[in-house]
């Protein structure tokens, strides 16, 4: 589906897609989904379900209950987890165009409008006008604060051109693990279909950039497919332990047991995430090749057909 939209005028890929995932969630929308929340030294950072398999996160610094929202395709849904956390709700993190992630944004943007008490919303994401309701263009290494919290932006280009990834972290070094949101880059154990961009560009945005934010980071990632992932990365490396475990664990456990599994942390995905593990042996002769980039490709490929 993804590549007849590519050919498509913007609105018109835009509106198919919402109607694609409006119909394919149907039965889901009927109640809330339960929501997870994580709270670590310096932020709260709360899951929130959307769509078929989508999750929304509530980023909230706990020092001065500011908050941000990451990707907010399901915007009222939002709004009443912030109102039940009581935060202070003005920024908006996009990761990318694409219409499961960024296609709640001008309605978030138009309820603003009709709330002016709330406060402005800034609208981040990458320079593309697919994106709605931008405010803050942003590129590699630009930074801003959520509070006290401190972001700094990774230009990771290839699902789309114009995909950002936000690092997170505490006002202090001291203040224990970041977390990155990845949006459709990097997922528990495996990485977004390359439709805009190179092998080069996936393999710049996880081992160039993603292995080497500290290994304890959080990893929340754009959607649940643990079950998927797992069963491609047993199959690449069927000795890897820690990919037979963490796919058994899947396996077993019922949506909410899977949600569960995210966040990830960088340090396991470079023990289980076969797309950031394209140096090693194992995973190379799995595709037959050779090389770190070569290995990239050809497991894209054979992912793509699994
Ligand atoms: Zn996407």
């Amino acid at each position: 589906m993804s590549a007849l939209l590519n050919l498509l005028p913007h609105r018109l890929s835009q509106r198919l897609t919402a109607l694609y995932f409006t119909v394919s969630s149907f039965s889901l929308q009927r109640r809330p989904q339960t929501t997870q929340t994580t709270a670590m030294a310096s932020m709260t950072v709360t899951k929130i379900p959307a769509l078929k398999d989508n999750f929304m996160y509530l980023l909230v610094c706990n020092a001065t209950r500011q908050a941000a929202v990451v990707d907010p395709v399901e915007p009222d849904r939002v709004l009443e987890v912030a109102r039940e956390q009581g935060c202070q709700l003005n920024q908006l993190l996009t990761t990318h165009h694409h219409w499961d992630h960024a296609g709640g944004n001008e309605a978030l943007c138009a309820r603003y409008r009709e709330n002016p008490a709330w406060g402005e919303l800034s609208v981040y994401g990458g320079d593309d006008d697919r994106i709605g309701g931008l405010t803050h263009r942003v590129r590699q290494d630009d930074t801003f604060t959520v509070g006290r919290l401190r972001v700094r932006c990774l230009s990771t280009p290839c699902h789309t051109t114009s995909h950002i990834c936000y690092y997170v972290q505490g006002a202090e070094d001291g203040d224990g693990p970041g977390a990155v949101f990845t949006g459709d880059t990097l997922f528990l154990a495996g990485c977004g279909r390359f439709f805009e961009g190179t092998p080069q560009q996936m393999y710049d945005a996880l081992i160039g950039q993603l292995s080497s934010l500290p290994d304890e980071t959080r990893v929340y990632c754009g959607h649940e497919y643990a079950v998927q992932n797992l069963r491609f990365g047993a199959t690449v490396e069927p000795d890897n332990a820690d990919t037979r475990a963490l796919l058994e664990q899947a396996q077993q456990a019922d949506l909410e047991g899977r949600r569960a599994l995210v966040p990830s942390t960088i340090g396991q995905e470079k023990r289980i995430n076969v797309f950031m593990r394209v140096h090693q042996p194992t995973v190379q002769a799995f595709v037959d090749r050779t090389t770190p980039l070569d290995t990239m490709q050809a497991l894209r490929a054979a992912k793509d057909k699994f």
